[in-house]
């Protein structure tokens, strides 16, 4: 079954058609790739997926319902993370903060509940620490827990940036470029995740990434667009050797 549905999806910028009829569907429990060359529209269609946009045209659906139109604010509720392509973490902050504030985005208690420090709101609050901590032990980020995050590593702040989103407890995960400047062995390691994500936490994880032998490894389907448009769909293997993605990548 399919959990996201993106139909005919569009967004123009000006006269800049940045996605121009995209459509897939990603299964419930699916490791998804979407690839394609530098400003291909890649980016865009995660902030479509997590209304951050507003499409021009065409429909998302997730989880059955229609969510076209939703507001970002909405995504946690719905069960949709995403990380970004450019890290957004609060430098100044711990990474044990960081994750906590990435939890908060999913808090149901209001102002007056928080004052009063009602039972719920301990529950609510047991459950957000409780949470950071599966994510802390999953991503073996014990050692920078109490670390600020300007002070730490590249690869580091990559995953605290994974971390942030699992936070949430999603259903769906949108990784943009999640092995971008990573090492060999921090690649390695993001693909050891993604395994898990699926396996262990049973989620569906949408990834837009450059490194083709971590799409190889982890994905079961692959889209390609260039100029905002869809080129191919299929198993890594076959798109890899579609003359138009082979063309579009070779500027041919
Ligand atoms: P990718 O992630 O595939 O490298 P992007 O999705 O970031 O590409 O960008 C696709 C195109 O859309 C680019 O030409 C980019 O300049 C344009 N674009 C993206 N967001 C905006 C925006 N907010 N305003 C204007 N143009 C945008
Ligand atoms: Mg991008």
């Amino acid at each position: 079954m399919s959990l996201l549905e993106v139909e005919d999806l569009a967004v123009h910028f000006g006269g800049v058609k940045a996605v121009d009829g995209v459509s897939f569907a990603v299964d419930q429990g699916e490791v998804f790739a979407i690839i394609g060359p530098n400003g291909a529209g890649k980016s865009t269609i995660f902030n479509l997926i997590s209304h951050i946009y507003q499409p021009t045209r065409g429909r998302i659906c997730f989880d059955g319902a229609d969510i076209t139109g939703s507001k970002p604010q909405d995504m946690a509720r719905l069960g949709i993370a995403r990380t970004f392509q450019n890290i957004e973490l609060f430098d100044h902050s711990t990474v044990l903060d960081n994750l906590l504030m990435g939890r908060h985005t999913h808090r149901q208690s209001n102002f007056i509940q928080d004052i009063l420090f009602l039972p719920s709101v301990r529950r609510e609050e047991r459950l957000h620490r409780e949470r950071v901590e599966e994510v802390i032990e999953f991503l073996e980020l014990e050692a920078y827990r109490n670390k600020r995050i300007e002070g730490l590593p590249y690869g580091v702040r990559k995953i605290v940036e994974i971390g942030r989103a699992l936070a949430i407890g999603p259903k769906l995960i949108l990784l943009d470029e999640p092995a971008s400047g990573l090492s060999v062995e921090e690649t390695q390691d993001v693909a050891f995740w993604i395994e898990d994500m699926r396996r262990d936490m049973g989620l569906t994880v949408l990834m837009v990434e450059h490194d083709m032998g971590l799409v190889s490894q982890v994905c079961d389907r692959v889209l390609a667009v260039a100029n905002g448009k869809p080129l191919a769909q299929g198993t890594p293997h076959e798109v890899q050797a579609d003359p138009h993605v082979q063309a579009a990548y070779l500027g041919t």
